[in-house]
């Protein structure tokens, strides 16, 4: 049995909203009872809407976010607790890719610069070994180390997500949390930095959590996916367990607008209504405000999980009543 490299128990995670037009701050449930186990050399997906709560479940896992209870198990250890030195340890193993490169590389620092920081705060390395190291990172990701002297805006989108990812790497960890880590780039560029995060997975035996709405993105590089609606995980599975079979009326939703490759595209399914507000969640199933399956009883009681399948887990009455 593959080995767990971190898991999140019971997870809650809220915060405040500055004051709006009634004066008022509003609580914003953002993730509401997580749990999730995440395998050593996996790919992890979390997909969603956005709001959903996956980006803030993302955050809570790097430690960017405090959360209101539960555990986040990296390794043994609670990430809430750790002391400094532990966690200084737990930010070289555990690295971030961002959405947008572009913000997240300082623009009035050269490249080599950019990638020497986390060695110089992090390493004990002589300058000729930090440099064989970016070297090295640096023509992992497909880049010429003639740029290393340039600034971000000399590189084009797609190159600066290859810098954002060669600095991830310089440290050696031993898990990525990528958050929609192609939607800011061109469709072209996008598999390029999809087929580099699956053969930087192999090469390193790294393991991923990805935060992605792009469902293409998960069938193509994922090897579980975790459905996250109002910060409640609605189905997980295995990628195709979720492609082939999905059981969540949401999941379902999410697939029917994914473009398929022999062009026989399924009928859309179309929800009603926006998301709702995580300041203010629905009683009962939270989906149950758009869902087209929902009975009374969603209404009234939230379900518990279920396991459909091996490793299979929804949170549906549908699926519970076919159990009974
Ligand atoms: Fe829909 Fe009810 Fe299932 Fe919720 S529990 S997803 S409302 S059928």
């Amino acid at each position: 049995m593959v080995e767990n490299l971190l898991e999140i128990k019971d997870l809650y995670v809220e915060y405040k909203t500055d004051k709006g037009f009634t004066g008022e701050k509003q609580i914003i449930h953002a993730v509401n009872g997580v749990n999730l186990d995440i395998k050593k050399g996996e790919i992890l997906a979390i997909a969603g809407e956005s709001g959903c709560g996956k980006s803030t479940l993302a955050r809570a896992v790097i430690r960017l976010e405090t959360s209101k209870s539960g555990e986040i198990i990296f390794e043994g250890k609670n990430v809430f607790e750790m002391n400094k030195t532990e966690l200084k340890d737990y930010r070289k193993k555990a690295q971030m890719v961002f959405q947008n490169p572009y913000a997240s590389l300082n623009p009035k620092m050269k490249i080599i610069d950019i990638l020497k920081e986390p060695l110089k705060i992090n390493t004990k390395l002589s300058d000729i070994e930090i440099y064989e190291v970016i070297k090295e990172k640096f023509e992992k990701v497909g880049l010429d180390i003639e740029s290393l002297n340039l600034y971000p805006h000399e590189f084009s989108g797609g190159q600066r997500q290859r810098i954002a990812i060669a600095r991830a790497l310089v440290l050696n960890p031993e898990f990525i949390l990528a958050d929609e880590p192609v939607s800011a780039l061109d469709v072209s560029i996008q598999a390029q930095i999809i087929n580099l995060l699956r053969e930087l997975k192999n090469d390193y035996k790294l393991t991923f959590l990805l935060i992605t709405h792009d469902m293409s993105v998960i069938k193509y590089l994922a090897d579980r996916v975790a459905i996250m609606y109002l910060g409640e995980i609605a189905e997980i599975g295995s990628t195709s367990q979720i492609f082939i079979n999905p059981k969540h009326p949401y999941t379902k939703a999410l697939l029917s607008a994914v473009p398929q490759i022999s062009g026989e595209q399924q009928e859309r399914i179309r929800l009603e209504g926006e998301l709702p507000s995580a300041a203010n969640l629905p009683k009962g199933c939270k989906f149950h405000t758009r869902c087209p399956n929902c009975m009374d009883i969603c209404t009234q009681c939230a379900p518990s999980e279920i396991e459909t399948g091996e490793g299979h887990k929804v949170k549906c009455f549908l699926y519970m009543k076919l159990n009974k």
